[in-house]
């Protein structure tokens, strides 16, 4: 099943993007900002009837597997530019479009996508570029498991592959439990990662252009739940207090960050995940090659939002130096604020208007839902951004906003 509907749009005025989830929804709608249409390819673009959140505002879109070669040709034909909004898209689909229709801009290059799919091969990256990583043992036969020192636990197993919120984790405290949870994990290939006590995460977002420009946002700092993020904060430079108080250990992570992109030849938004230590020390955690949750904030404290940026780098327009005029809070709307309370089966829409009418004069309150109408725990429906001149002025409201959806 496709939508035809991009009738009249030349192939010069369409970007197309694989994957449709909330993050090409917000694609789509960057790019028809500026005028272009977009059309989207996902196996899940419309499923039983119902369209996914990109589908919903694309100008057209292709219900195919990301390998099907004869969607990919159609997508080429409809479109002059094509990026992911997807972790998992499979990097063949983005290595096929560059060898079999050059004709269209493809970014992230498949190569760079391959790497960051891979936990494996991410963490060869990442040490490659001299950037310093939590200790950690690939697990991919019985014996791995046997020679993981025992000072080692309690440590975390990750799948090197399509793991994303958490999923695809297991804590494990000891031998035996490292064998029981390898085994649940269908013996994959897995990375064993000590687990760090963490002082706080960090994730850096940049852009980088086909010649190479790179520009980044500044420094976000994100709590996770049970493996999801909850919240993104960053300060603007007009918060002084906040601006100055982590300058120096900022600028090491954005410095990091440019030197994993450069490394990796990068073309499009990237977003590196950093863990710091108590003693001010740090790690990379990984990169996600599209735009990420914790890069929402972007959208309401930044002059450039990181979708406007992958538009701007996939239609080889300049991408430049973005101004962080307030400082923002974002809190992540999961499905379970749809429920009231722990017990209730039924959801229900969240009281929008009580939360809009906390932002006023000084405080912007920015809803952004997702269009998904299967409200579920642990499913990401949208997100609100709060911008304040001060950080702590945007937490105030946060906190209202969070006890009222509570
Ligand atoms: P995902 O791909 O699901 O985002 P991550 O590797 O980023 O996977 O892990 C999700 C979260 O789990 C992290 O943001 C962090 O809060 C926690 N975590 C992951 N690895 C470690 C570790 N080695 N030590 C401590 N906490 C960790
Ligand atoms: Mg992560």
């Amino acid at each position: 099943m496709s939508r035809e509907s991009t009738l009249g749009a030349s192939r010069e005025q369409t970007l197309g993007v694989l994957g449709s989830g909330q993050l090409g929804r917000m694609f789509v709608q960057a790019a028809q900002a500026m005028g272009f249409k977009a059309v989207v390819l996902d196996p899940e673009a419309q499923t039983e009837g119902v369209l996914s959140p990109a589908a919903q505002v694309s100008d057209g879109f292709l219900n195919a597997l990301f390998t099907d070669t004869v969607a990919l040709q159609s997508l080429a034909t409809q479109c002059f530019a094509v990026t992911t909004e997807f972790e998992n898209v499979p990097a063949q689909a983005l290595a096929y479009l560059a060898q079999a229709t050059p004709n269209v801009h493809v970014s992230p290059k498949a190569s760079a996508v391959r790497i960051a799919q891979d936990r494996v091969l991410e963490k060869a990256h990442f040490a490659s570029c001299g950037v310093t990583t939590a200790p950690y043992c690939v697990i991919e036969a019985k014996a791995d498991i046997a020679r993981v020192p025992a000072d080692f636990y309690p440590a975390i197993l990750k799948t090197a592959r399509m793991g994303y919120d958490g999923k695809g984790q297991v804590t494990v405290n000891k031998v035996a439990e490292l064998q029981a949870a390898w085994d649940g994990l269908s013996r994959t290939v897995c990375v064993l990662e000590k687990r760090l006590s963490l002082a706080s995460e960090c994730s850096v977002l940049l852009a980088r252009s086909k010649d190479g420009a790179t520009i980044h946002w500044p420094v976000q700092r994100n709590v996770h739940v049970n493996g999801i993020l909850a919240t993104t904060e960053v300060a603007c430079p007009a918060d002084t207090v906040e601006a100055l108080r982590d300058k120096a250990l900022h600028e090491s992570l954005i410095a990091a960050a440019k030197s994993i992109a450069t490394g990796l030849d990068y073309v499009g938004v990237l977003c590196i995940e950093f863990f710091i230590l108590a003693d001010g020390s740090w790690v990379v955690n990984e990169m996600a090659p599209r735009p990420h949750n914790s890069g929402h904030v972007t959208m309401n404290g930044s002059s450039m939002s990181q979708f406007e940026a992958q538009v701007r780098v996939a239609a080889g327009l300049p991408v430049v130096e973005p101004r962080q005029h307030s400082s923002c809070v974002m809190l992540n709307l999961l499905g379970d604020v749809w429920f009231d309370g722990e017990q209730s089966a039924l959801p229900r829409e969240p009281d929008w208007a009580r939360v809009l009418a906390l932002g006023s004069g000084a405080v912007g309150v920015h809803l952004h839902l997702y269009g998904k109408s299967d409200a579920r725990r642990g499913r990401k429906m949208g997100h609100i951004n709060i911008t304040a001149q001060k950080l702590e002025t945007a937490w105030q409201t946060a906190t209202s906003i969070q006890q009222l959806l509570r």
